[in-house]
């Protein structure tokens, strides 16, 4: 039986872990503490939460847990490393590289600093979403300060080479920063071997609550230097000021630890369910068109334009299924979504491309249940939509 509406868009956010929502009840009402009281038993209740938390959600990154603090979300852990090293920096240089299809929480922090007087360099992707290497090595100057590059892509999965970059980096003398929003509890991330400085990531998109963030900063070699963005006490080491959210840290904790004990095998799960998702629409339907890399992609993601299909409309067809044609942020708004840009794959028509984002509750019959539809109302649009009469491939593309 399957239970609508099913959710697919878990790249914007997923539903807490009911395991989690326990861990954070006892926060709210009798170990209600502030973590900063010293004085007292509910000071301390709280305080000990939220350094068992921090452990937790050092593990799932192989971080030491002190270089892990605590803030209201990936948004705020990327203007705090951004414009915290920018500040900091200024000394030595003005320069920041980034690439073409981060997510606006970086986008637009960079864009806030060119307005200041920063130079920041965007780096073009191939057609599979991929930073150049070299050509990230050649962009680096004296005057550079910091590298910030994604680890997954929010709407296409592709998976960056992040090992390369950071070696690159180090090299050069450069710090490395990394939004691993979409990576973190589902793959792999361990910022030693990686040799990663500072990394940001989010609690709801990992089955904990929505408003609480974490902010990974090395402590030593090379030991790094940030103006914090919140001033106010010392929480946080002096870096992020303000009484810590302890049933949200509380939570968080415990979805890392969740996720990093299922990491694997759900990985193995959700592939499979995604390429039976893959293979089922191309089966029934042609011109279908993969955005994003074959392989190196995350395996809870798939990113697909429908030629001469408009995929509002085919999203409004299909109500029943929560689906997404870009970011959750760019929809709001009608630009075609940069990142399809950047991959050259929006054909000149906006919203071209449907994100499917599978995630722990998604089941094999919500998955041939989706095929069907996607393929049945596709089908149906491109006979009865304006775009059918235009259905050569030139056409299309200048729609
Ligand atoms: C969701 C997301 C963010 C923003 O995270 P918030 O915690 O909602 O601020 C940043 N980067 C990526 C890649 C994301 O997917």
């Amino acid at each position: 039986m399957i239970k609508f509406p099913i959710y697919l868009d878990y790249h914007s956010t997923t539903p807490v872990d009911p395991k989690v929502v326990e861990a954070m009840l006892p926060y709210f009402t009798e170990k209600f503490g502030n973590a900063s009281s010293k004085s007292h038993i509910f000071g301390w209740n709280a305080e000990a939460a939220v350094e068992n938390a921090r452990k937790q959600v050092a593990r799932v990154i192989n971080a030491e847990y002190r270089d892990v603090i605590f803030t209201s979300g990936a948004t705020e852990s990327v203007n705090l490393a951004i414009k915290g090293i920018a500040e900091a920096y200024l000394p030595k240089g003005n320069h920041i590289i980034t690439s073409a299809i981060e997510h606006e929480a970086v986008l637009d922090t960079c864009k806030s600093l060119e307005r200041k007087g920063y130079e920041i360099t965007y780096l073009k992707v191939n057609e599979y979403g991929l930073v150049d290497v070299n050509e990230l090595k050649n962009s680096i100057k004296d005057n550079t300060i910091l590298v910030s590059v994604m680890y997954v892509n929010n709407e296409i999965g592709t998976i960056q080479p992040i090992n390369e970059i950071a070696a690159v980096c180090k090299s050069k003398g450069v710090l490395f920063h990394t939004d691993a929003t979409q990576a973190v509890g589902k793959i792999e991330v361990d910022v030693v071997k990686s040799g990663i400085d500072l990394l940001s990531f989010s609690s709801h998109k990992i089955y904990g609550p929505k408003g609480v963030g974490a902010f990974y900063i090395k402590s030593r070699f090379p030991k790094i230097r940030l103006t914090p963005r919140i001033d106010g006490g010392a929480q946080e080491r002096g870096l992020r000021a303000g009484t810590l959210n302890v049933p949200g840290i509380a939570g968080f904790g415990k979805a890392c630890e969740i996720a990093k004990a299922q990491m694997e095998e759900e990985m193995t799960r959700l592939t499979l369910l995604r390429d039976r998702l893959y293979n089922g629409i191309i089966s029934g339907l042609d011109g279908v068109k993969l955005n994003g890399h074959p392989s190196k992609r995350i395996g809870n993601n798939l990113n697909l334009t429908l030629k001469n299909v408009d995929s509002d409309a085919l999203l409004i067809a299909i109500k029943e299924i929560a689906l997404s044609t870009g970011s959750a942020c760019s929809s709001e708004s009608v630009e075609t979504s940069h990142v399809l840009k950047a991959i050259n794959s929006d054909n000149g028509h906006k919203h071209s491309a449907i994100r499917f984002g599978l995630g722990r509750y998604t089941t094999e019959e919500e998955i041939e249940y989706t095929i069907s539809k996607v393929v049945e109302k596709a089908q149906f649009l491109r006979k009865t939509s304006p775009l059918s009469s235009h259905s050569e491939e030139g056409e299309y593309a200048k729609k």
